[in-house]
């Protein structure tokens, strides 16, 4: 449902971050793009959601041609994809379940969100989303006053209950520790399979990858140099 054919990103220096990436996701896939820092990775998951606009071939979300989207339809697809930043992007001084329903934001009128005024079911779907990343008890505490993980699970809960088809996360892992970091794999790994939702992700941590992701796909210099279920990746990437 995912499909770049014959992809390029230049940036507006000149500087030619993709170069003819062709890659099919389907529904329901956890795929880790793993590369060297400046490989092209973030690029590449930034193009699914007009983050950045690639600058040749076509890039299509269930036969949609994404460049072609304006207006109020490309905020209708955006909102049908999740972004996970490695830096969480959670207002720090708000309670938890706040953070959760900012995501609810756009769908509601202005002065109300303006108030804090949510619907009785968002404010549970906010609650449900937490529970489903394991820190509902957390739900009436300031955000500042989480762990590093437990704020990218913040962020994940603010991400679903969103009901995102697709999930990008860019290096959600790499600011936690270790077992940390293993954790929150587990969540993504768990919202993947329970829920049905594609997960694009970034990870330097090729163990992480192989560990957690389906299918791998490897970039250098802008370039797809592998594609391939994780258990078969054995080259240096
Ligand atoms: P796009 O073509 O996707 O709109 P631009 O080329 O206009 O993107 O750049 C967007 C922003 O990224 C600019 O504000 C630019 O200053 C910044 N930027 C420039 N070089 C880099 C870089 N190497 N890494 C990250 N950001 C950069
Ligand atoms: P990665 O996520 O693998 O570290 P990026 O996609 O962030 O790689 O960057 C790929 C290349 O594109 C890098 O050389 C980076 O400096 C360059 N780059 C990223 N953003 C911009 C930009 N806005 N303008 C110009 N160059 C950029």
């Amino acid at each position: 449902m995912i499909e770049f054919n014959q992809v390029g990103k230049t940036y507006s220096n000149g500087f030619q971050a993709l170069k003819d990436v062709n890659l099919k996701i389907e529904q329901g896939e956890f795929v880790a793009i793993i590369g060297l820092s400046g490989a092209g990775k973030s690029t590449l998951l930034r193009t699914i959601n007009r983050m950045h606009d690639i600058t040749e071939g076509t890039l299509t979300v269930d036969g949609v041609n994404v460049m072609g989207l304006r207006g109020k339809a490309l905020r209708r697809f955006r909102r049908r994809i999740g972004m996970i930043f490695q830096s969480f992007n959670l207002v720090t001084r708000t309670r938890v379940i706040n953070n959760v329903l900012m995501s609810k934001v756009p769908d509601l009128p202005f002065f109300k969100a303006l108030f804090g005024i949510f619907p009785k079911k968002d404010k549970l779907e906010a609650l449900e989303a937490l529970d489903k990343v394991g820190i509902l008890d957390k739900a009436f505490v300031r955000a500042d006053q989480l762990s590093g993980g437990q704020q990218q699970r913040v962020a994940l809960a603010r991400t679903l209950a969103q009901n995102p088809q697709i999930i990008l996360a860019d290096e959600p892992v790499a600011s936690l520790d270790p077992v940390t970091a293993k954790q929150v794999m587990g969540d993504f790994l768990r919202i993947n399979k329970e829920m049905n939702i594609t997960i694009l992700l970034n990870i330097h941590h090729v163990d992480l990858a192989l560990q957690y992701a389906g299918r791998v796909v490897g970039i250098r210099a802008g370039r797809i140099v592998y594609d391939g279920p994780a258990s078969e990746v054995t080259q240096e990437i």
